[in-house]
């Protein structure tokens, strides 16, 4: 019936209850029949014509009532009508319940759409039941099962946003279909993990993922992925996401930018001591044209001495390795490489930066004291990167001693293990910090004539990077302290942690 018929069709029919009321000779009872008036007039979901049906399901009971008994108002028939009027009564408080809820469900469907449609980053809502259903039977969650239950997957809900994310033109595109024509191989693969987490219970997980767009583009995709409480075996999963293609673009530059700083600042410390590097070369060179000579002086003489020249050759083999190591060091060091995680001990790390250094201490006439603790535990890190932090802090270190007399230059390494933690401190008897020291870490901060001012900066980043710390204090006797911090690889499990 329609709608608007409701309300003339329960006003005929209360009429008809009240001609049957007062004519038959059913005293009272028919009274009861008014609560299919409001029963009719329910259907409307209007409050007001509810109300008004029941009050005059009321009004005509009772003149019913008067209109038939009169003469004897109390007894039985009494007894009827008050049970009609409280039916009629519990009738419309139902209704009025009915209504009432019905009313607040919809009030919070419409807030839900509202919400929905109006929230600026993409949104869908999918009906997964399908795959939910394959995903149980299938014995694993390999790709094929993956891809397919993806194809299973229909949206039932999205809101402009998710439209323009896969590069279509409005929601009505994406309504009722599926999405798994932008997936990618990593999608599906991310897919299998989601699957797997709600699978074991999770209600919400997030991937961060890659799809293509209608165009073709790829496109990084942060996904949020709930099932509500009333899911019903996945029918209604809600699907969030956020475009981050943009910020891992700007991520990945910014990454290469502090990769070339970083290399840079560390040719421009090799340049700092290329004249000693030089000489570090230059002096297995001269050994080595030495002992060839004096081997061969030995083959020219009347008895040539075989022991002798076997031991100048192998002066000669030792002292060309030494220079190849050097040189392969310096190689290293110049070297454009991305960064590496090997485990390394921090004693041999330090010593290889000192033999780097040594000419260029020597020359400078600084000491410098070395003192690792014995067993320490290694570190996992990039060796190359840890080689430039301690260059970095010894060059500084001797720099800041500049002005000392040649005999007071001296400056002191220390390594020590700290709960799961390396320190390693440089410490020197130069100038000092300004008062705060922080100062020196920002970028571009230098108080020297051919200063660039990014080593310390670089040196904390490279820190961070394996997360550790740099920090740096003035000694109360005199000169600078700069201590790093670094995370002990006590077990390969615990560093990954
Ligand atoms: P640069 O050496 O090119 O100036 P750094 O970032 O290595 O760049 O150092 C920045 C500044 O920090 C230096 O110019 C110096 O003023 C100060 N500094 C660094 N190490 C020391 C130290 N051991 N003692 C005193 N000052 C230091």
């Amino acid at each position: 019936m329609a709608r608007r018929l409701y309300a003339p069709t329960a006003a005929v029919l209360a009429l008809g209850i009240f001609a049957l009321d007062v004519l038959s000779p059913l005293q009272g009872a028919v009274a009861v029949l008014y609560t299919t008036v409001v029963v009719l007039v329910g259907r409307t979901h209007s409050r007001g014509l509810i109300l008004s049906a029941a009050g005059l399901c009321t009004v005509l009971a009772i003149i019913g009532y008067c209109a038939s008994h009169w003469d004897d108002p109390l007894g039985s028939p009494a007894m009827r009508l008050a049970v009609s009027l409280i039916a009629l009564g519990v009738t419309t408080a139902l209704f009025l319940r009915q209504l009432a809820e019905s009313t607040e469900r919809e009030l919070a469907d419409a807030r839900y759409r509202t919400i929905f449609t109006a929230a600026g980053f993409p949104i869908w809502e999918s009906d997964w039941s399908g795959a939910y259903a394959l995903l149980l039977k299938a014995s694993s969650l390999d790709e094929a099962s993956v891809r397919r239950a993806f194809q299973l997957a229909r949206v039932r809900n999205a809101n402009d946003a998710a439209a323009r994310l896969f590069g279509l033109a409005d929601r009505s595109e994406l309504m009722g279909g599926t999405v798994d024509d932008f997936a990618t191989p990593a999608a599906f693969e991310s897919l299998a993990r989601i699957y797997g987490a709600l699978l074991r219970g999770r209600m919400a997980v997030e991937e961060e993922t890659c799809f293509v767009t209608r165009s073709g583009e790829a496109i990084d995709v942060l996904l949020q992925v709930s099932l509500p409480p009333d899911h019903g075996g996945w029918k209604r999963v809600l699907v969030m996401a956020a475009d981050v293609t943009e910020r891992n673009r700007a991520q990945a530059r910014l990454a290469q930018s502090q990769a070339a700083l970083t290399h840079m600042s560390r040719v421009t410390t090799l340049g700092q001591i290329a004249a000693s590097i030089a000489h570090e070369v230059n002096q297995p060179l001269s050994a080595i044209i030495t002992y060839a000579r004096s081997g061969r002086r030995w083959l020219e003489r009347e008895a040539p001495g075989a022991a002798e020249v076997a031991d100048c050759l192998d002066h000669i083999t030792s002292n060309g390795t030494r220079a190849a190591d050097v040189i392969a060091g310096i190689r290293e060091l110049a070297r454009k490489a991305d960064p590496s995680h090997e485990r390394m001990a921090l004693k041999t790390l330090i010593e290889d930066t000192e033999a780097l250094l040594r000419r260029d201490l020597q020359v400078h006439d600084v000491t410098l004291r070395i003192t690792v603790e014995p067993e320490l535990p290694t570190l996992m890190g990039d060796r190359v990167q840890l080689q430039q932090v301690l260059m970095n802090l010894v060059l500084n270190a001797q720099q800041a001693m500049a002005d000392l007399p040649p005999g007071q230059r001296e400056m002191c390494l220390t390594a020590a293990q700290d709960g799961d933690a390396l320190i390693v401190e440089v410490s020197d008897c130069g100038i000092g910090l300004a008062d705060d020291p922080e100062t020196v870490f920002r970028p571009f901060f230098t108080t020297k004539d051919d200063g660039m001012g990014i080593g310390l900066a670089i040196c904390r980043s490279i820190l961070e990077q394996h997360h550790g710390t740099l920090t740096a204090r003035n000694n109360p006797g005199g000169g600078a302290s700069f201590r790093l911090r670094l995370p002990a690889a006590l077990d390969t499990e615990a560093f990954a942690a």
